[in-house]
């Protein structure tokens, strides 16, 4: 099953104890299509002004995600910069430019409304609901969000909550739409806010699932070489989202192996700048961290 999915095509600028990067490619729809096209095809809708290099185009075309719903106009391409410091579980951000952003009116292609899954990736929430309208009833529709639209747009943000079955967010996230610091309570809030499936990310020490009264508990890959975390929560959602819909299934057991997958495409995001790590993995290298998670967390029966 194909995934359509709106969000961010950035150009970021961000520091790390390791390195620096300037007007690299990011966005939230960037890093979630790359990581979802290892596992399905994924359409994309977003915006990018005429400051756009062509050659991250033919990128996201070379992993043969379809671009056809991403929309060039005259203007500044969205640029988010930020800053990571030995806590690299925190960004902050230091400047946010909406540019084409800010004036963008989604149009869904006609062929891009028959996906049965759809994500709306971390994006001004009316421009989320604007997909929404534009395409018939999926079998899953999940949305991420951030503190800027949580602070800046809440009411707007409730309404599209309302509307997913899923919502995958970072665990500062959930406290603060929740009001409650105790993540199992952040998420019974949350349920009650709409969705029926509640993914909460917990950066480097993974991420809870909160799945019809289940609580399932995935790892984060304790690794010796992090250069930069930005859009390993995107990379997350589209492991996740992206075997999913693979397997065309919604079961609590293939959950839990999405949540490995995730798990799998976040870890090697953090290794590079950019989606530099995850522009050219193998089957084998997904297979491997697979089986890396799955010893890492394994135990056995005990009798006492
Ligand atoms: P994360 O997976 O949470 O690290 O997401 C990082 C990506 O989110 C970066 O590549 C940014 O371009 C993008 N981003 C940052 N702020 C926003 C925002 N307010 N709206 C949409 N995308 C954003």
């Amino acid at each position: 099953m194909g995934i359509l999915v709106i969000g961010s095509v950035a150009l970021d600028t961000v520091t790390t104890p390791f390195g620096s990067m300037t007007d690299g490619l990011g966005g939230s729809a960037t890093h979630f299509s790359v990581s979802a096209s290892y596992f399905t095809k994924v359409s994309m809708v977003a915006v990018v002004g005429t400051d756009f290099p062509h050659e991250h185009v033919e990128f996201l075309k070379s992993r043969d995600i379809d671009v056809s719903g991403l929309e060039t106009v005259p203007g500044k391409t969205f640029r988010w910069t930020g800053h990571y410091g030995i806590d690299l579980n925190s960004a902050q951000t230091l400047k946010t430019e909406l540019n084409v952003f800010q004036n963008f009116i989604p149009k869904v292609p006609q062929k891009f409304g028959q996906n049965d899954f759809v994500f709306l990736a971390n994006i001004d929430p009316d421009l989320q609901r604007s997909v929404i309208e534009q395409v018939k009833k999926p079998k899953l529709l999940a949305c991420d969000t951030m503190n800027f639209w949580i602070e800046g747009k809440r009411e707007s943000l409730l309404k599209t909550i309302s509307l997913v079955d899923m919502i995958v967010i970072n665990e500062g996230e959930a406290r603060l739409l929740s009001g409650k610091t105790n993540l199992v309570k952040a998420a019974q809030v949350i349920h009650q806010l709409g969705p029926r499936i509640v993914v909460i990310k917990q950066g480097e020490y993974g991420a809870l699932l909160f799945y019809d009264g289940h609580i399932f508990s995935a790892p984060g890959m304790p690794l010796s070489d992090v250069f930069d975390p930005t859009g390993a929560g995107d990379s997350f959602a589209g492991g996740l989202f992206g075997y999913l819909a693979m397997k065309n299934d919604l079961s609590l057991s293939t959950f839990r192996q999405a949540m490995i997958v995730g798990s799998v495409m976040a870890s090697y995001n953090v290794e590079k700048f950019s989606c530099d790590r995850i522009r050219h993995l193998t089957q084998k290298d997904l297979h491997a961290r697979y089986t890396a998670f799955k010893n890492l967390s394994h135990f056995d029966e005990i009798s006492f």
